[in-house]
């Protein structure tokens, strides 16, 4: 049900009265929250594959491995390990500033918005809140309205595991987004694409509220002409059929050297009929595309390219599906290199060097990931020294983000801010720093008290005068 605005200032009033009343400091009840989400997860996972499948038309497996499953280990290993990171720091300090007992607190940043997107909508929304019911803050969930069967389902089940004073589902749309933006919060956690992150920093701009943006972008692979080209092809499709490619971090866009590119074509064409022996198009491990408009955006890509159509995917438009597709030499100004693809269509771009390769990826925003298949150390290092991009993945896809201990981010287009277990938790946790000067003190910090002699000059500014050893350029 979609949450009426009226209601939307008084919940937020009620979460932060929440976080003033400190229900959600004390460690053990986070961590039953924590255990009560997994609990959720596991218990209703029917319901969400059922949900996924109507919404998304999302195979099992995928939501069981990529949506429920993330959510229950992330839980439970955020429970697990949360005492250790909300310790208070001691830090490493000179000898003459031990007796002032520096600190380093760990305080949540308080009343929290999460606002997340249709594609992975389960881990989407559940992986930032996991930080922040590890932080100790209090939390509205903003799910996305083009999965609406989901959402729903959330507005029915979030409330019997989670405690409803600390955490709220508000559902809807523009309006009811646009509502919740005028308010004040503690930090804003967005994910989804560029333009509506836009709307989001501006509206944040306002109380200053801090922000992570994870956003998407197209994501190149690098093919080395000397890796094993069939190997590429299967780990490449794999990571490009999740969810029919609706993924942030699939592989967008291919760069290969000019004369691999059919031996590229047919590793593709032999993988897709190994993975899908009768067609994509009605196979329950093969995802729907999520929109009609959508649909009919990546079938508008395709029937503009001037490259050339190798594998034509079958497309039906009346159930919204759409079989991988390659396409090969298509080349700079295609209208398949305009926007994040965010489908199963792959164009091969050919190339002559690595350099013309880096050069390609250099000319467009920083890519959320960056991968590429090589086995040759130095071309690895040169990509890592010569591009920028959120993460940089070598010989595989998608796999990187089942690495929970990875921080994961984006770089300029692509977004901002890290997330992943105790990235997460540091992303709504503020580091408060403190000392305690005690009396005894005094006698040391007599100089500074005006008004000055000249020994307590010299020795207040010593760093002005301190040696700068030479540079070892
Ligand atoms: P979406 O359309 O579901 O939008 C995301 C959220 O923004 C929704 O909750 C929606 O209600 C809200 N929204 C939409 N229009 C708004 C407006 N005008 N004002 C305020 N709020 C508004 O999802 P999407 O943006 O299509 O998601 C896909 C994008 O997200 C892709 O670019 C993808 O790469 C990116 N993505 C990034 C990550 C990541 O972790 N970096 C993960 C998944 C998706």
């Amino acid at each position: 049900m979609v949450t009426l605005v009226s209601t939307i200032p008084k919940i937020r009033d009620a979460l932060r009265a929440t976080f003033r009343s400190g229900l959600t400091r004390p460690i053990p009840w986070r961590q039953h929250q924590l255990y009560q989400l997994a609990r959720m997860a596991q218990n209703e996972r029917e319901l969400i594959c059922d949900a996924l499948k109507k919404d998304l038309g999302k195979p099992k497996t995928e939501v069981l491995m990529a949506e429920v499953g993330g959510v229950i280990e992330g839980a439970l290993k955020s429970a697990e390990r949360l005492p250790e990171w909300a310790k208070t720091e001691y830090p490493d300090v000179p000898d003459w500033q031990k007796s002032w007992k520096p600190a380093i607190y760990k305080a949540p940043r308080g009343t929290v918005l999460i606002i997340s997107p249709w594609n992975y909508p389960m881990i989407l929304t559940f992986q930032p809140l996991m930080g922040a019911i590890a932080a100790g803050c209090t939390a509205v969930l903003k799910p996305s309205e083009l999965v609406p069967t989901f959402s729903q389902l959330l507005d029915e089940i979030v409330p019997k595991y989670l405690d409803q004073n600390a955490y709220r589902v508000v559902n809807g749309a523009v309006p009811e987004t646009s509502k919740l933006l005028e308010l004040q919060w503690d930090h804003i956690f967005y994910t989804g694409n560029g333009r509506v992150a836009r709307i989001v920093a501006s509206a944040a701009a306002k109380h200053l509220t801090p922000l992570s943006l994870e956003l998407g972008g197209k994501s190149p692979v690098v093919i080395d002409s000397a890796y094993d080209i069939d190997l590429a092809a299967k780990r490449i499709l794999w990571g490009k059929c999740n969810n029919a490619g609706q993924i942030c971090v699939a592989p967008d866009y291919i760069l290969v050297q000019r004369d691999k590119q059919d031996e590229l074509v047919q590793a593709f064409q032999k993988h897709i009929d190994a993975f899908f022996p009768k067609g994509a198009l009605d196979s329950p491990l093969f995802g729907s595309i999520v929109s009609d408009l959508h649909h009919k955006r990546l079938t508008s890509l395709l029937s503009r390219t001037k490259g050339k159509v190798v594998l034509q995917g079958r497309a039906d438009a009346a159930r919204r599906r759409l079989e991988p597709t390659i396409v090969k030499d298509v080349a700079d100004g295609d209208s398949l290199l305009e926007e994040e693809i965010f489908g199963p269509i792959l164009p091969i771009v050919p190339v002559d060097s690595l350099d013309q390769a880096i050069n390609f990826v250099n000319a467009r925003p920083h890519p959320l990931v960056l991968y590429a298949f090589s086995d040759n150390e130095r071309m690895k290092q040169q990509l890592v020294s010569e591009t920028q991009s959120g993460g940089i993945v070598f010989n595989d896809t998608f796999q990187q983000l089942t690495v929970n201990e990875l921080p994961f981010t984006g770089v300029g287009e692509s977004g901002y801010g890290y997330q992943f277990m105790k990235h997460t938790y540091d992303t709504f946790t503020q580091l408060r720093s403190s000392i305690d000067m005690p009396k005894e003190a005094e006698a040391h910090l007599a100089m500074r008290y005006p008004p000055h002699s000249e020994e307590a000059v010299r020795t207040l500014t010593a760093a002005v005068y301190t040696p700068i050893p030479p540079s070892r350029l």
